[in-house]
Parts: C-alpha cells; structure tokens; sequence
C-alpha cells in the first residue's frame, strides 16, 4: 500500500553478499520495510527482523533473513529508529543481551562469549575448587583417615616383598624419635631398586631399601622420616587424592551421574601414590622435618647431607629420568639452599641409641 505519507529515511545496506556498505533509502509501508539502494529493491516483513542492536556508537543494525544475513544500519537518532521501535522486538537485557551482542558480531563474538565463560568457569575451578577440596580433607575425623590408609597400605605393598628384618630396625630406629604427632605411624621397609620412599595417609610410611643404601649417617635416616611424617601430619595425600578427586567429581555431578563417584573413589585408592604432592607441599615437609629435627635435637646437616645424596642420583640419572621421589620434589638444588639457609643457626648431637640401630640397618 503506498501513501503519500511515506516518508524516505536514509540509512547503510548490507546485503549479505559481500561486505560492500550501499546508501539505501528506506520507507515502511504498513508491515513491510523497502529499502532502496543503486538499482535495486529489497522488502523485508518488520516481523521478521532480527532486532541487533550491537555497534554501541549510537547506531543501531537490523539482522533481516537466512545466512546470508542482511543487514541495515542507522544513527539512533535516525526518524527511522522511533518509526520501527513500537514494530521491533524488545532487546534483550543484562549478561544474555551481552553476550547475544557478541555473538552478533560474528564468529569472533562468538570465541569472545565462549572465553568468557571458560574464564569464569576456569577460575572457578582452579582456584576455589582445589581449596574446598583440601579443606574437605583437613575435616576428616583421623579415625577414618587411619582406617582409609589401611586400605592404601594394603594395596601398595601387596605386590613388594617386604624386608622384615630391617622394617624391625627401621620400627625401632623411628621410635627413638619424636616425631610430635598424633598419629599410629607405621614404618614399612620394602625391596625394590628405586631410591624412593611414600607417605601413606593415617601413618602408613613405606621405605624403599634402595635409598637407605645411598644413605651415610643416621642423621640423614631421620631426616627423610621427618620429611615423610610431615607428609602424614599435614594430610598431604589426603588433600592430594581430594583435589585430584573434586575436578572428577565435579564433573560426574555435573552429567548427573551419582554412581561414578563411587566409582571415581575406588579407582582412586588403587593409585593414590601415583598422585604428586604440590611443591609447596614439598617446601612444607622439608621445613618441619627440620623442626622435628631440631626438637630431638639432631643435626640438622642430616637432611643437607640427604638432599645431597639425592642430588647425585639426579645427575646420574639426567633431569629427565629422575627417580619418582626426586620428580615430585622442587629442585634438589634449590630445596639444598632454603634448608641450609633455614637451618644455619641449628646444630645437634650425636644420639647414641640411633648410632646402634642405624648399624644394624646397614649391615
Ligand atoms: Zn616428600
């Protein structure tokens, strides 16, 4: 229906062909929009236009049809804009008109809304999610804690042969320390060539004999049992499984499935020692295993002497090939510097009793 009414607005046409701006002149006739450009017309049906108001520099732009879109752009101030606002669908509003506005602006819009929400999501999950999973962890009665340890206990060593004499030596070696903690520590000597040796959760420690044999003092014994009880009393493995534990879990709630965490839980246990203490975890069983040192009054040069035992092995075996009680460890370099550091102002005596079971241990 034409009428004299009709009024001509200018505004830039896009015809979805090319990205080639047209000067167009624009009139709305009834329920229809005819745009007018070079030599040619288009009619749109005002029902049907996308209302995509995104530029933000006081222009607004109407998506009309199938991709490839057609697109219409003018000034807000345009007698175009009032014309059409009571015909538009209302914009969207908040994070959704936001997030629609990216998306309106192409595929790049698209990666930047699809950022957005793994950034949040990311930030979710790597900074509070490993928290609440340690502080889950810190709220375990011990009583549990020492029953779930049992079960580790019983399928790390089940398949090592145990050396009876000396995990009697290396029992009567730790009792002679105080090791300041509540827990029913257990010491466990095993056969095997790693210089290696494991803090199990609830008390459970598991001593490779291929590192005693690299070891020259009883001092450097106590120190590495310090180092492993730390590990104990601070939970770490515990805090560990939870964190490796909270990402799947996440996940399983997530896709709803209830089942898999059970599941999840017990595939877990079978390899708890496969999981790796943070550094900082490190830092801390190097630090108080020196105060446990210091308490019972034993040289603290022992835990130097250690590091400096594991340092050879290091570069026997290259940096990439280092023992796994070596590759979850800061640097044997750097650990050697803060404790000697840490402990320059503290020495010890000889301890008569651990002198004589250490001989034995070594026989
Ligand atoms: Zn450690």
């Amino acid at each position: 229906m034409f009428t004299d009414k009709c009024l001509l607005m200018k505004a830039i046409y896009y015809d979805g062909k090319t990205s080639q701006p047209y000067d167009a002149q624009v009139g709305i006739l009834g329920n229809s929009l005819t745009i007018s450009y070079e030599n040619a017309q288009v009619v749109w049906t005002i029902l049907q236009i996308d209302y995509s108001s995104f530029t933000g520099k006081g222009k607004t732009m109407l998506k009309y049809g199938e991709f490839p879109h057609q697109y219409l752009e003018f000034p807000i101030d345009s007698p175009l804009f009032s014309a059409l606002e009571n015909h538009l669908p209302k914009r969207r509003e908040g994070f959704w008109a936001f997030a629609n506005e990216l998306a309106g602006a192409g595929v790049q819009g698209v990666l930047i809304t699809i950022a957005i929400f793994v950034s949040i999501a990311g930030g979710v999950y790597f900074l509070l999610l490993p928290k609440i999973a340690e502080y889950a962890a810190s709220q375990i009665p011990m009583e549990a804690e020492v029953e779930l340890g049992k079960q580790f206990y019983d399928s790390f060593v089940g398949g090592m042969e145990i050396d009876k004499e000396r995990t009697k030596e290396l029992q009567a070696f730790a009792k002679k320390i105080d090791f300041q903690t509540g827990y029913p520590l257990k010491f466990t000597v095993v056969k095997d060539k790693q210089v290696n040796a494991f803090a199990l959760p609830g008390g459970n420690i598991v001593v490779f004999d291929a590192i005693l044999a690299k070891m020259k003092t009883p001092e450097e014994l106590a120190a590495l049992l310090s180092h492993e009880v730390t590990h104990v009393k601070e939970r770490h493995s515990l805090k560990g499984l939870a964190r490796g534990l909270a990402g799947s879990m996440v996940v399983s709630v997530l896709i709803g499935d209830m089942n898999a965490i059970g599941n999840i839980l017990v595939s877990q246990a079978s390899n708890i020692y496969e999981l790796g203490f943070t550094r900082d975890m490190e830092k801390e069983a190097d630090l108080e295993g020196l105060e446990i040192m210091y308490h019972n009054n034993l040289d603290p040069k022992g835990m130097i002497n250690l590091m400096e035992r594991l340092h050879e092995e290091e570069k026997k075996y290259g940096v990439d090939k280092m023992p796994a009680y070596l590759n979850s460890h800061p640097m044997t370099k750097e650990r050697i510097d803060y404790i000697s550091k840490e402990s320059k102002d503290h020495s010890g005596k000889k301890n008569a009793a651990l002198e004589e079971i250490w001989k034995k241990i070594k026989k």
